[in-house]
């Protein structure tokens, strides 16, 4: 499995990234999981447009879907014709929320660009990536991924705040891509992020080969946060940043 880091921006595209947006491939198949503000892109940078096989959005903050509605325009109004439908996995009402993001009020629908399937907690498979998701703790309805393929393993945290379900997903995993979107503070909200020590205790916790810091909120000190993270956990440690292909 090839991970390229496109977005890795917590919550707002920064100055130097995107909004998240992950591309995995395998077998030559490209996988984009999450597609936020910004990414659409970046994307280009790394795969063609028209060589996307499916999309897995963990849940419907903009940060995580919203250009979605930019490659629907892509897929539907590009020269050459309308490319084929490719799968896009996400939560219950994922094609109504984008409808009305794109201006459902045209009467056009993403429907006829992507064939919408909904997610739920298990194991399913997505061309050749054994994809299994879980809830993880936030405030919509969100999933974070552990996709499988050749014995190895990559887990995603999607955002969430502290969660066994996270520990369980990741479970000795080669790579944990798990989200730090606080540093260690006073009045931090309950069940909405983690500060980059929880990141590192989660990882801890699941014994994972190399944890990636990401989802990195561009008002945040990197410094800091790969600090807080290191303090809970010795295991290998990095920083997401756009381009990043591990
Ligand atoms: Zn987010
Ligand atoms: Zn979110």
């Amino acid at each position: 499995m090839n991970l390229t880091i496109v977005g890795c921006s917590g919550s707002f595209p920064g100055p130097d990234s995107p909004a998240s947006c992950y591309l995995v491939v395998a077998d030559g198949f490209r996988l984009l999981l999450d597609l936020g503000n910004g990414a659409l892109g970046s994307v280009q940078r790394y795969a063609s447009l028209d060589a996307i096989d499916a999309v897995c959005l963990s849940h419907l903050h903009a940060d995580h879907c919203l250009d979605m509605c930019s490659y629907n325009v892509v897929r539907t109004y590009h020269p050459s014709g309308p490319m084929p439908r490719i799968p896009v996995h996400g939560p219950a009402g994922t094609l109504e929320r984008l409808d009305r993001a794109a201006g459902a009020d045209t009467g056009t629908t993403m429907a006829a660009a992507f064939d919408f399937v909904t997610l739920s907690p298990g194991r399913f498979e997505i061309g050749p990536f054994v994809v299994t998701a879980e809830h993880m703790n936030h405030p919509v309805e969100t999933f974070g991924f552990r996709l499988e393929h050749s014995g190895r393993a990559i887990a995603y945290s999607a955002d969430t705040g502290p969660t066994d379900a996270l520990v369980s997903l990741a479970a000795g995993a080669d790579v944990l891509l798990c989200e730090a979107s606080f540093n260690d503070g006073p009045d931090l909200p309950a069940d909405l992020h983690l500060t980059a020590g929880q990141a590192g205790e989660h990882a801890a916790r699941a014994g994972v080969g190399l944890l990636v810091l990401t989802h990195l909120v561009p008002w945040n000190s990197k410094e800091r946060t790969l600090a807080e993270a290191g303090a809970r956990y010795s295991g290998p440690l990095a920083l997401s940043s756009p381009g990043l292909v591990l």
